[in-house]
């Protein structure tokens, strides 16, 4: 048998094992994994750690968002994603109100296809406008949409009987709800409340969205889901109480799924303590909250209570944060993680004795491959897609805006220093990240 490229020499990690093993590629496809083989085109592996390509399935890419757009496009942001070791995405599509969601996401696909580097996927957000569309739910399955973002915060939340109608349309297709869940209506209570004693700073943004509003939110929303009769999978979890309400609607039997992501993994409330802007640029919703909740958060996922770890990066420059100076509420929200995701949580996880190697290749690959229906992607496996990463566990990287590729031309990470780091990122059998350069053209991503 003859092959396009051997992984020669490393010990491979799944979500299940650990093993010795070289693995040989054609077409752009896992054909083989053996002990020994054999060829012309060779990359040496010894001491390094072969893992399934990692899967963000959490990004927002040029995303509009009211005056602002996020900062990296699907070239910048896929590039610095591959760069860490993260060869699938899954970003949003929005609709306009006269705009059906096939049109919609036809749309969006374009503009990705013509500039991502890795592999895509699409969530279809239902906002209210689209409530009177929900007959459309089967066609965007159909289309190769089969999750759809619920929000019940921002400009774009449903209310709850809304959230009902969504479900059941979901639920009909065979779908999946994703959701962002804080209580808006307390949220914006709060916030209006600290802005008229005077209180603006930055600090006040996590202190407006305390963790029990979101867990109010994530208990309520799985309660409309046990209704609908639907599973719910809930982005971005902060806190223990929130991961605590999901963990126990697993035990009464609901399919419920939980994310959390590296900025309240790495990332305390002391951030916000910094002077001028630098305090304000980290703020994002939910918020990054205290150091007992980032250990207990760590304690929820070595005993696997969380199922996927995702970045939602979706970052904006320095001067569009500045803008929001005066007011904490107008800081447009999200930080930049798409990079140092996967390593970090080898780095912060692994080697800091939470999670073993194989939770961390089942919370950053397979089970959020699995969750969203990515069938050749997130595993090593002969007839799987050849994505895959050598990672060099000992490579220590300290995280700044200029080690990292993202275009923000900031980092809330900045000085941290990370140690397990990809060398190699491959995509479908093709190179295209190797030891610090970029090889993946603009453009050779697929939609999946
Ligand atoms: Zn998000």
């Amino acid at each position: 048998m003859s092959f396009d490229l051997i992984i020669k020499n490393g010990t491979l990690v799944t979500a299940s094992s650990t093993y010795r093993a070289d693995i040989g590629i054609k077409g752009g496809k896992i054909s083989a994994i053996a002990e020994t083989l054999e060829g012309e085109n060779i990359i040496d592996a010894k001491g390094k750690l072969v893992t399934p390509g990692a899967i963000d399935t959490h990004v927002h890419l040029e995303m509009p968002i009211g005056k602002y757009t996020s900062t990296d496009d699907f070239y910048t942001g896929t590039k610095a994603a591959a760069f860490g070791g993260t060869t699938t995405i899954i970003d949003f599509v929005e609709t306009r109100e006269n705009q059906t969601f096939v049109e919609a996401l036809e749309m969006r696909k374009s503009l990705a296809k013509k500039r991502s580097i890795i592999d895509f996927g699409l969530h279809m957000t239902i906002m209210p406008h689209d409530i009177k569309k929900l007959d459309q739910v089967q066609a965007a399955v159909e289309a190769g949409c089969r999750s759809f973002k619920i929000y019940m915060a921002y400009g774009n939340r449903l209310n709850d009987g809304e959230i009902l109608l969504a479900f059941e349309a979901i639920g009909e297709a065979g779908g999946l709800p994703i959701v962002h869940a804080e209580n808006w209506d307390a949220i914006t209570t709060l916030i209006d409340k600290n802005l008229n004693e005077g209180n603006r700073g930055p600090e006040w943004h996590t202190r407006s969205r305390p963790a029990v509003l979101e867990a109010e939110a994530v208990g309520r929303v799985i309660d409309l889901a046990t209704y609908a009769g639907v599973p719910v999978h809930i982005f971005h979890i902060s806190c223990p109480e929130a991961i605590e309400r999901v963990k126990n609607a697993r035990i009464q039997g609901h399919f419920v799924t939980a994310e959390t992501c590296p900025q309240y993994l790495c990332l305390t409330d002391e951030v916000f303590e910094a002077e001028g802007v630098e305090g304000a640029l980290p703020i994002c919703s939910p918020p990054i909250r205290g150091i007992i909740d980032q250990m207990e958060l760590w304690e929820y996922l070595s005993s696997e209570s969380f199922h996927t770890i995702s970045s939602d990066h979706c970052p904006f420059t320095v001067g569009e944060k500045a803008e929001g100076l005066d007011a904490f509420n107008k800081v447009p929200g999200g930080v930049p993680s798409i990079e140092m995701r996967f390593p970090a949580i080898y780095s912060r996880g692994v080697r800091d004795g939470f999670l073993t190697v194989n939770q961390w290749v089942d919370l950053c690959c397979t089970t959020p491959a699995w969750l969203f229906g990515l069938e050749n992607k997130g595993d090593i496996q002969v007839g799987k897609d050849a994505d895959l990463v050598v990672f060099d566990p000992e490579k220590t990287v300290v995280l700044s805006e200029t080690s990292l590729h993202e275009e923000a031309g900031w980092t809330p990470y900045k000085n941290m220093s990370i140690t397990g780091w990809p060398e190699v990122t491959i995509s479908r059998g093709e190179v295209i990240v190797k030891e610090g350069k970029c090889y993946g053209e603009k453009g050779r991503g697929q939609f999946i």
